[in-house]
């Protein structure tokens, strides 16, 4: 069967970021005052994965003397000094250490943190939370440090992703969404349907920004990152299957077609994409099992 009736042609989606005049990578700055309720810090971890380092996000009411750490990041002495000068910038003490999901670049400090701070950790994982911590349920709102936080479930890139909703209609993203560039559905924990759902959850949201675990964060049209980052998908899915329908049969291989553009020393990611990728065309019955290692369209 000829490719065209096989796979509906899907156009390289353009970024809408582009034309935004975000920071150029590595010129994020340190510490920044996003809004009233939030200021982030930039943690000193730049990788090609974790773009300019991780970010900190320290929340609250800033009347209320209390604050949470959104995602406190790697155990750094240096990040530590940052995150608590932050937090005395804003007469507040930590009462919560929030975290998306278990990756180290976000989780690694918050036991150690939380024990410092006497504050417990809450997460949608009871590894990250701890023995003392708080698992937090999809739907529930938190009243915290003189405002709300809603717990949005968001699993995709990992199975335990959390977003968080602020009063103001911002949503932390950790993960989800980076400031630029796409994410990676991880594999085998990571889940492309459970991803794509819960995109559109966050869309659902309409929120007033993205506040992202890496890179700037978005506030000029947060809608339109997350069509471009719905449309990116079916970009790739798409480009899988025609590269299966002309003969790459192996991750490898199809790898090496679908992110040719791609550095090679982000390719051991591409391949965990795409192997998530091929689950869900396989629960669908779009690709079957080949020889060895090989996959082959239905
Ligand atoms: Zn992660």
């Amino acid at each position: 069967m000829p490719l065209a009736a096989t796979v509906a042609r899907v156009d390289v989606p353009a970024d809408p970021r582009a034309g935004w005049g975000l920071p150029a990578p590595g010129s994020l700055p340190p510490l920044a005052e996003l809004e009233p309720l939030v200021t982030r810090v930039l943690a000193p971890n730049p990788s090609p994965m974790t773009l300019d380092g991780t970010n900190t996000y320290v929340v609250g009411d800033p009347g209320s003397g209390q604050a949470v750490v959104v995602d406190p990041g790697p155990d750094d002495a240096a990040h530590l000094d940052a995150v608590e000068a932050a937090l005395s910038a804003r007469g507040a003490r930590c009462v919560a250490v929030l975290v998306t999901h278990h990756h180290g670049d976000h989780a690694e400090a918050a036991l150690p943190w939380g024990r410092r701070f006497g504050a417990p950790v809450a997460a949608a994982s009871a590894a990250v939370a701890g023995p003392g911590g708080r698992l937090l349920e999809p739907g529930e709102r938190l009243r915290l440090a003189g405002t709300s936080v809603d717990v949005v479930p968001t699993p995709g890139h990992t199975a335990d992703h959390l977003a968080f909703r602020l009063e103001s209609g911002a949503v932390l993203v950790g993960d989800h969404v980076l400031g630029r560039g796409t994410s990676v559905v991880t594999h085998p924990e990571g889940d492309v349907v459970a991803y794509l759902e819960s995109l559109r959850r966050v869309h659902d949201l309409g929120p007033a920004a993205l506040y992202c675990g890496h890179g700037p964060e978005l506030t000029e049209d947060p809608l339109a990152v997350l069509d471009f980052y719905l449309a990116h998908r079916a970009y790739r899915e798409h480009q899988l299957l025609a590269a299966l329908e002309h003969g790459a049969a192996t991750v490898e291989e199809l790898v090496a077609v679908v992110y040719a553009e791609v550095p090679r020393s982000l390719w051991p990611y591409a391949a965990q994409s795409t192997r998530a990728t091929l689950a869900k065309l396989r629960a669908e019955g779009r690709v079957a099992p080949g020889p060895g290692e090989a996959v082959r369209l239905t």
